[in-house]
């Protein structure tokens, strides 16, 4: 089984749960009870209302008729660009802050990088009256002035980290150090497939709705519920997670892993995980992470601050080790490329996580008769303003 950990968090040799002493009660807490209350009648009845009527599912999966023509395929767009506050991240933060609320839980905490996390957090407290803070670094709070607005706007705290380089992984220290010392009633909401067990299967399990829809949708559109491929971003891996869930026992189908290749895989500056990691613990896990032989983790760079990570989540470091998934990046240049290119010829402009994805067009050749799915993982909305220094 690909997408489902083994008993102890392990997805192959990936996974488990790296913690301090302080943690184990949180995490034994959260173990021994998300799955017992997500598989309640209660609990599923709010979550599906929820995503139907707050967040907006299903959203809709598009044919993109120009793209197709352009490339000569069949080309699919799985519309989480639609979902309220603009990407996939809220089906997870609803369905923690359901789990957080079963558990008698007042306070979250959540850390964020762009602020997409953030927001979604923020968005699902403030609808069910929770106290919400968001760690974020303080270098990340000046770079995305307006996702720090909307979250003081919805009622949240945000606590600027003034460690390290400031940004997301100081954000996550940060984070983690507030729940060791609110241990009984904070709940911390991970944004992506990664931390320790059970978050990446929590998360995924919240965004397999995702490829859930993909195969109702395409048997209805083609006959066939099956596509040949499914291209997805990668950061932490939790659209990629949804996107692929339903799949990964379908060997005919192709699954394609997008990172960021930043200015290079070779150039320093970089976030292309697999490309340049190695097996090491970040956040609670074991994984793939970029670090110095002495594991020191080293600074990624990606011009889109939502794949601006040095790890992968266990699920995809296992993907790739068992050559279940292709993975391929992407440059700064190319995704930006890509993200005009979609938008003028689609009328849709993505996020800039999301044009890694689209810009995978150029690299593979696509048959005639080939079913692609891209999930567009968000709307460019929140990234106007490095699109503004390129038009
Ligand atoms: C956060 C984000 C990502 C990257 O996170 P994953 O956990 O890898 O999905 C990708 N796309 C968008 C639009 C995001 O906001």
């Amino acid at each position: 089984m690909y997408s489902k950990p083994d008993a102890h968090g392990y997805y192959g040799e990936f996974g488990g749960a790296y913690i301090p002493e302080m943690l184990q009660a949180n995490i034994h807490e959260l173990l021994n009870n998300y799955k017992k209350i997500a598989a309640t009648a209660a609990f599923k009845k709010e979550f599906n209302a929820l995503l139907k009527d707050f967040v907006g599912r299903p959203t809709p999966l598009y044919f993109a008729q120009n793209l197709s023509k352009q490339y000569k395929t069949n080309i699919y767009l799985k519309r989480e660009d639609l979902c309220h506050t603009g990407a996939h991240k809220v089906n997870n933060t609803v369905g923690q802050v359901l789990v957080a609320l079963a558990l008698g839980k007042k306070r979250i905490i959540a850390e964020t990088g762009a602020g997409q996390h953030g927001v979604a957090t923020a968005t699902v407290c403030a609808l069910k009256g929770l106290e919400c803070i968001v760690y974020m670094g303080e270098k990340d709070i000046q770079r995305q002035a307006p996702n720090v607005a909307r979250m003081r706007m919805l009622g949240a705290k945000v606590v600027p980290a003034t460690s390290g380089s400031k940004t997301l992984k100081d954000a996550t220290n940060e984070a983690i150090r507030d729940w060791i010392n609110n241990p009984i009633d904070t709940h911390y909401i991970i944004g992506s497939v990664v931390g320790p067990h059970p978050y990446p299967d929590m998360v995924a399990t919240f965004q397999s709705i995702i490829s859930k829809e993909i195969k109702q949708q395409l048997l209805k559109q083609t006959g066939n519920e099956l596509p040949t491929h499914v291209i997805a971003c990668v950061g932490g891996g939790s659209n990629a997670a949804g996107a692929f869930y339903h799949f990964t026992e379908d060997k005919k189908v192709k699954l394609i892993a997008v990172e960021a290749a930043g200015c290079g895989v070779n150039s320093g500056m970089s976030a292309a995980t697999t490309a340049l990691g190695t097996q090491g613990i970040l956040h609670g896990s074991k994984s793939l992470v970029m670090q110095t032989t002495d594991g020191q983790v080293v600074e990624p760079h990606s011009i889109s601050a939502g794949l601006d990570y040095p790890g992968i989540g266990p699920m995809h470091a296992n993907l790739y080790a068992t050559k279940r998934a292709q993975f391929i990046s992407i440059t700064d240049d190319d995704a930006m490329k890509a993200a005009f290119h979609v938008s003028k010829t689609e009328g849709i402009i993505p996020a800039l996580e999301t044009a890694h994805a689209f810009a995978v067009l150029d690299q593979i050749p696509f048959k005639k008769k080939d079913v692609v799915v891209i999930n567009l993982s968000g709307r460019g909305d929140k990234d106007l303003e490095t699109y503004m220094k390129f038009l």
